[in-house]
């Protein structure tokens, strides 16, 4: 069976820095920003958004990229950006964070839950080893097949059980 793991501190640090904002009506703008090679996973859910700050006029939007390389992360950029200005914000800066780098402690426990139904096997926390579930029936009897999936940023595995091959969103 797969579980869901438990939120973990990182998550929770990122959960208060939302909580804690002066700018509410942002994080919830940008919850319609979603990662553009997985749609149905918002850049809050996929641990990429870390913080809206205000640096006088201007916005501050701190994100960390998940995969360093992945051309994804300049499409969410622009998203970020255009998803802003369209809400009337023209000054806005998009900030990478390099330190600390993603891990997939920052994923939020829906972001994990809704890339399993995506079909993608959500990225493992580390104590679990190297046995990938397969998102279709669970089974962690899965094997390697390439380390590039559909995109860099996934690895392509096939279940042992259920036969069907799957992407796995890969930790760094
Ligand atoms: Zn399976």
């Amino acid at each position: 069976m797969n579980t869901i793991p438990l939120v973990s501190e990182a998550q929770r640090e990122r959960q208060l820095r939302r909580s804690d904002s002066a700018l509410p009506e942002l994080w919830t703008l940008l919850d319609s920003v979603t990662d553009p090679e997985i749609p149905v996973v918002s850049l809050w859910d996929l641990g990429v958004l870390q913080d809206i700050k205000k640096d006088g006029e201007r916005l501050l939007v701190e994100i960390t990229p998940t995969y360093s390389g992945c051309p994804a992360m300049v499409e969410m950029a622009s998203e970020i950006e255009k998803t802003l200005t369209a809400a009337g914000y023209t000054n806005v800066e998009v900030v990478s964070l390099l330190t600390p780098t993603w891990t997939t402690d920052f994923m939020s426990t829906q972001g994990r839950e809704k890339l399993r139904e995506y079909g993608i096997a959500p990225p493992a926390p580390k104590a679990q080893g190297k046995k990938i579930a397969c998102p279709q029936c669970g089974s962690t009897d899965s094997e390697l097949i390439s380390e590039f999936g559909s995109t860099a940023c996934k690895a392509l595995y096939r279940c042992g059980d259920c036969l069907e091959p799957f992407d796995y969103f890969k930790c760094i």
